[in-house]
């Protein structure tokens, strides 16, 4: 192994920049070139391919967002436009890739392999938590602490008016950002995909808990909740009880911002590994860190199984809300 590529590629997260130069400073050390792909796999299809040296990485680890740029790339989804990309890798000799990204990156990363034998070695960078076989990925921490000091704030608030506010936090399909903001944040009921709560049930808990003297309530849900959307489940509570929910949609705040340490920390575990991971000759893997030790998990394993949303976390944080 020669030359390597990089990219970053779906939703930008925080830690993707320091995860990119623990690859390229990593394989600088280890007497590999390497060369940016940028823009995820429109970059790739569109040739927006360069070498990176260790010094253009400066200054980048403590920075949200990827200075590599990320895109979602529609055409990548068919066999001949691949094709067409895993060209243009070939010709410039790059021998193999690490792709930073989530589990869609993941899917087009496996393509890459199994139709062209191009190895890559993933890194995971999303804030939704969501892969298997990892107990962490990049962008996750920074996301939930975001949303926990807005929330914060917004307690402030609730509690001054004595109002209940609904704070949406992200999460499409999985609970995870909900369930540990939700335990963080003190919130008087958590909603989550994978949890089966009703209006009623979420109606029933708010009465019982202002008589007993509470005035101001928070309620964490994620955006994929049942049943429906921050501002209908606001509705359903006003047709109810006639209480006012306030609601808060907190959204790409959320992606943005500085990496906290421990964002930072495994990104540059996970980036430098993966480099090695392709040196030994690893591909169709993605570098996970369970119980603090690194590991190398098969694409197929941590994009097919699910990963459960922590749900001790909001039983506790449910029976903490008495
Ligand atoms: P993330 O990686 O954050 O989950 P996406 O799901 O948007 O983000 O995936 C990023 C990109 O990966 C897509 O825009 C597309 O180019 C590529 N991709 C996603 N799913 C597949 C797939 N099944 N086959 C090939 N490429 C895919």
């Amino acid at each position: 192994m020669k030359r390597i590529g990089v990219l970053t590629s779906g939703g930008d997260a925080p830690g993707m920049n320091a995860c990119l130069r623990a690859v390229v400073r990593t394989a600088k050390a280890r007497g590999l070139e390497v060369w940016g792909i940028e823009k995820g796999y429109t970059g790739m299809l569109e040739d927006l391919i360069r070498p990176l040296e260790a010094r253009d990485m400066a200054n980048i680890i403590q920075r949200g967002g990827t200075v590599l740029k990320t895109g979602r790339c529609l055409e990548f989804l068919k066999p001949e436009y691949r094709a067409q990309a895993a060209e243009k890798l070939k010709a410039k000799n790059i021998d193999g890739v690490v792709c930073i990204g989530g589990d869609g990156s993941f899917r087009g990363a496996m393509a890459l392999w199994r139709e062209h034998q191009i190895p890559v070695v993933g890194a995971p960078g999303t804030i939704d938590n969501d892969l298997f076989g990892t107990d962490v990925t990049i962008g996750f921490d920074t996301a939930v602490n975001t949303a926990l000091s807005a929330i914060d704030k917004i307690r402030d608030t609730a509690d001054s008016h004595d109002r209940l506010f609904i704070v949406e936090v992200m999460g499409r399909n999985s609970g995870h950002i909900a369930s540990y903001v939700g335990l963080a944040c003190g919130a008087e009921e958590v909603f989550t995909p994978e949890i089966n709560t009703t209006v009623d049930k979420a109606v029933d808990k708010i009465l019982e808990a202002q008589k007993k003297g509470k005035k101001s309530s928070i309620i964490v849900t994620a955006e994929g909740q049942k049943p429906g959307r921050a501002y209908d489940l606001a509705e359903a509570i006003r047709k109810k009880t006639g209480i006012d929910a306030k609601v808060c949609i907190l959204g790409h705040i959320q992606r943005g911002g500085s990496p906290t340490a421990s964002d930072r920390i495994i990104a540059s575990r996970m980036g430098s590994a993966a480099v090695d991971a392709l040196i030994k000759g690893e591909h169709d893997v993605m570098i996970g860190i369970e119980k603090n030790d690194l590991r190398s998990v098969p694409f197929e394993l941590a994009t097919q199984r699910d990963k459960k949303t922590s749900l001790d976390f909001v039983k506790l944080s449910n029976l903490l809300a008495f």
